[in-house]
């Protein structure tokens, strides 16, 4: 016997069919003699409809009040599922956030869990084997007794730091996916699915671009090291041998990991604009001035490349942001110019970054060299490079997204054979 977090996310509670698919599986697990703590997003679509009434409301909306909109997708679901269990016979109920309780800052709409009480889940576990159906994404502040949100994805989270917080053995994410690919299966097909991956090649996955779990529910999982296991949950319930391994992903620390690949993955974005700041006068504080009003505007920038001048008076520096920030980013340079002092600005919003990760970098020399040549091979300019411990990524135009990846999937022995 053993304790459980099973979460779904939205495709796999849109509708009441899908609904009662998950009682089914929620069934097993309590069959099979385990605790069980549900927990759900909202139906498929759901939240992005909130998030557009909110804009409809008002373009320019209370943060407080857009996390009580959009937080009420995960009620519905909750509730739903509470229902459908007690009317197979399972003992369950639903929690919102704020009744566990779930502590967050008050930072609306992408705030941290502080603290989550379990207690009464876990008395609950034991007084009356009943299986709690606990919404995602949703929280409280317990300063300003309002109801906060995860940011986007936030569900992952919830579910990773409610498995620690009832000491869960395991934390299942069942999604439309049977588990984590060495790259986007949509773009190359021979992206094989990993048995196991290490926290620390999933955070950077995740951060670089993969979709499959919002990055802070990976964090925590290396925080708390909560084992956590992406699989499909559109198999058929009753075809799961519940003492088997069923196909998906285990996140789990790197011991665990006997046999390990010097890459494990490659992530891309599209969603990435390119700031070159030319010929900035080569002192001290120009950096300071060009990323410290970024932040005050809260925009993070990504990538950050700097030449060492050669007359010693000017340099080049480029960096990037996400593409949705590009304009506010480029006006808050170009308004900063005076102050900065350049020449002009170059930009580019068709490009793409494509990262490569692996653990096994850190042992290994020429890993991205390799990549350089692969790269240059199929004649694809690269604009920018960085690196770091397990990780490097170039930079390149939008348009060789795809061939890039392919390139360097197959270059690294991650193709399926
Ligand atoms: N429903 C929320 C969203 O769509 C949270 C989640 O599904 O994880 O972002
Ligand atoms: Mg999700």
């Amino acid at each position: 016997m053993g304790r459980l977090v099973m979460k779904f996310g939205g495709t796999s509670v849109a509708n009441i069919d899908r609904i009662r698919n998950v009682a089914r599986h929620v069934k097993r697990e309590v069959d099979a003699g385990h605790d069980v703590a549900v927990v759900v997003s909202a139906m498929a679509g759901k939240t992005n409809e909130l998030v557009g009434w909110c804009g409809d409301a008002s373009p320019l909306h209370d943060a407080r009040e857009y996390d009580a909109v959009v937080a009420s997708g995960e009620q519905v679901t909750s509730g739903l599922l509470a229902i459908v269990l007690q009317g197979m016979g399972i003992q369950a109920r639903s929690w919102q956030g704020w009744q566990i309780p779930i502590r967050t800052s008050d930072a609306h709409a992408s705030a941290r869990i502080l603290e989550i009480d379990g207690s009464e889940i876990s008395a609950r576990f034991k007084d009356r084997q009943e299986v709690a159906v606990i919404a995602g994404f949703q929280g409280i502040n317990p300063q300003t007794n309002r109801i906060t949100t995860l940011g986007r994805g936030g569900s992952d989270t919830s579910a990773v730091a409610i498995a620690a917080a009832i000491r869960a053995d395991r934390c299942d994410i069942y999604t439309d996916v049977d588990g984590v690919y060495t790259t986007d299966p949509r773009v190359v097909p021979k992206a094989r699915r990993l048995d196991k991956i290490a926290f620390e090649d999933m955070l950077e996955l995740a951060s670089q671009g993969a979709k499959v779990l919002q990055v802070r529910s990976v964090e925590l999982g290396m925080v708390h090291n909560m084992p956590v296991f992406v699989r499909s949950s559109f198999d058929k319930p009753e075809d799961i041998d519940p003492h088997g391994t069923p196909p998906g992903t285990l996140i789990c620390s790197e011991e665990e990991i006997m046999e390990s690949h010097v890459v494990t993955g490659i992530a891309f974005s599209k969603d990435e604009a390119q700031i070159s700041v030319r010929q900035i006068e080569d002192k001290p504080g120009v950096a300071a001035a060009i990323f410290g009003p970024l932040a005050e505007a809260n925009i993070n920038v990504d990538m950050i490349v700097q030449n060492v001048s050669e007359d010693g008076k000017t340099t080049d520096l480029t960096f990037t942001v996400p593409a949705s920030d590009y304009t506010r980013a480029r006006d808050t340079i170009t308004s900063a110019k005076a102050k900065i002092g350049y020449a002009r600005l170059d930009t580019a919003t068709d490009v793409a970054k494509v990262s490569v990760i692996g653990s096994g970098m850190r042992s290994h020399a020429g890993v991205a060299a390799q990549a350089f040549t692969a790269l240059a091979g199929r004649n694809i300019n690269i604009r920018a490079i960085t690196t770091s411990e397990i990780k490097f990524s170039v930079l390149i135009d939008a348009a060789y997204t795809e061939l890039a990846v392919r390139t360097l999937h197959t270059l690294y022995g991650l193709d399926q054979t």
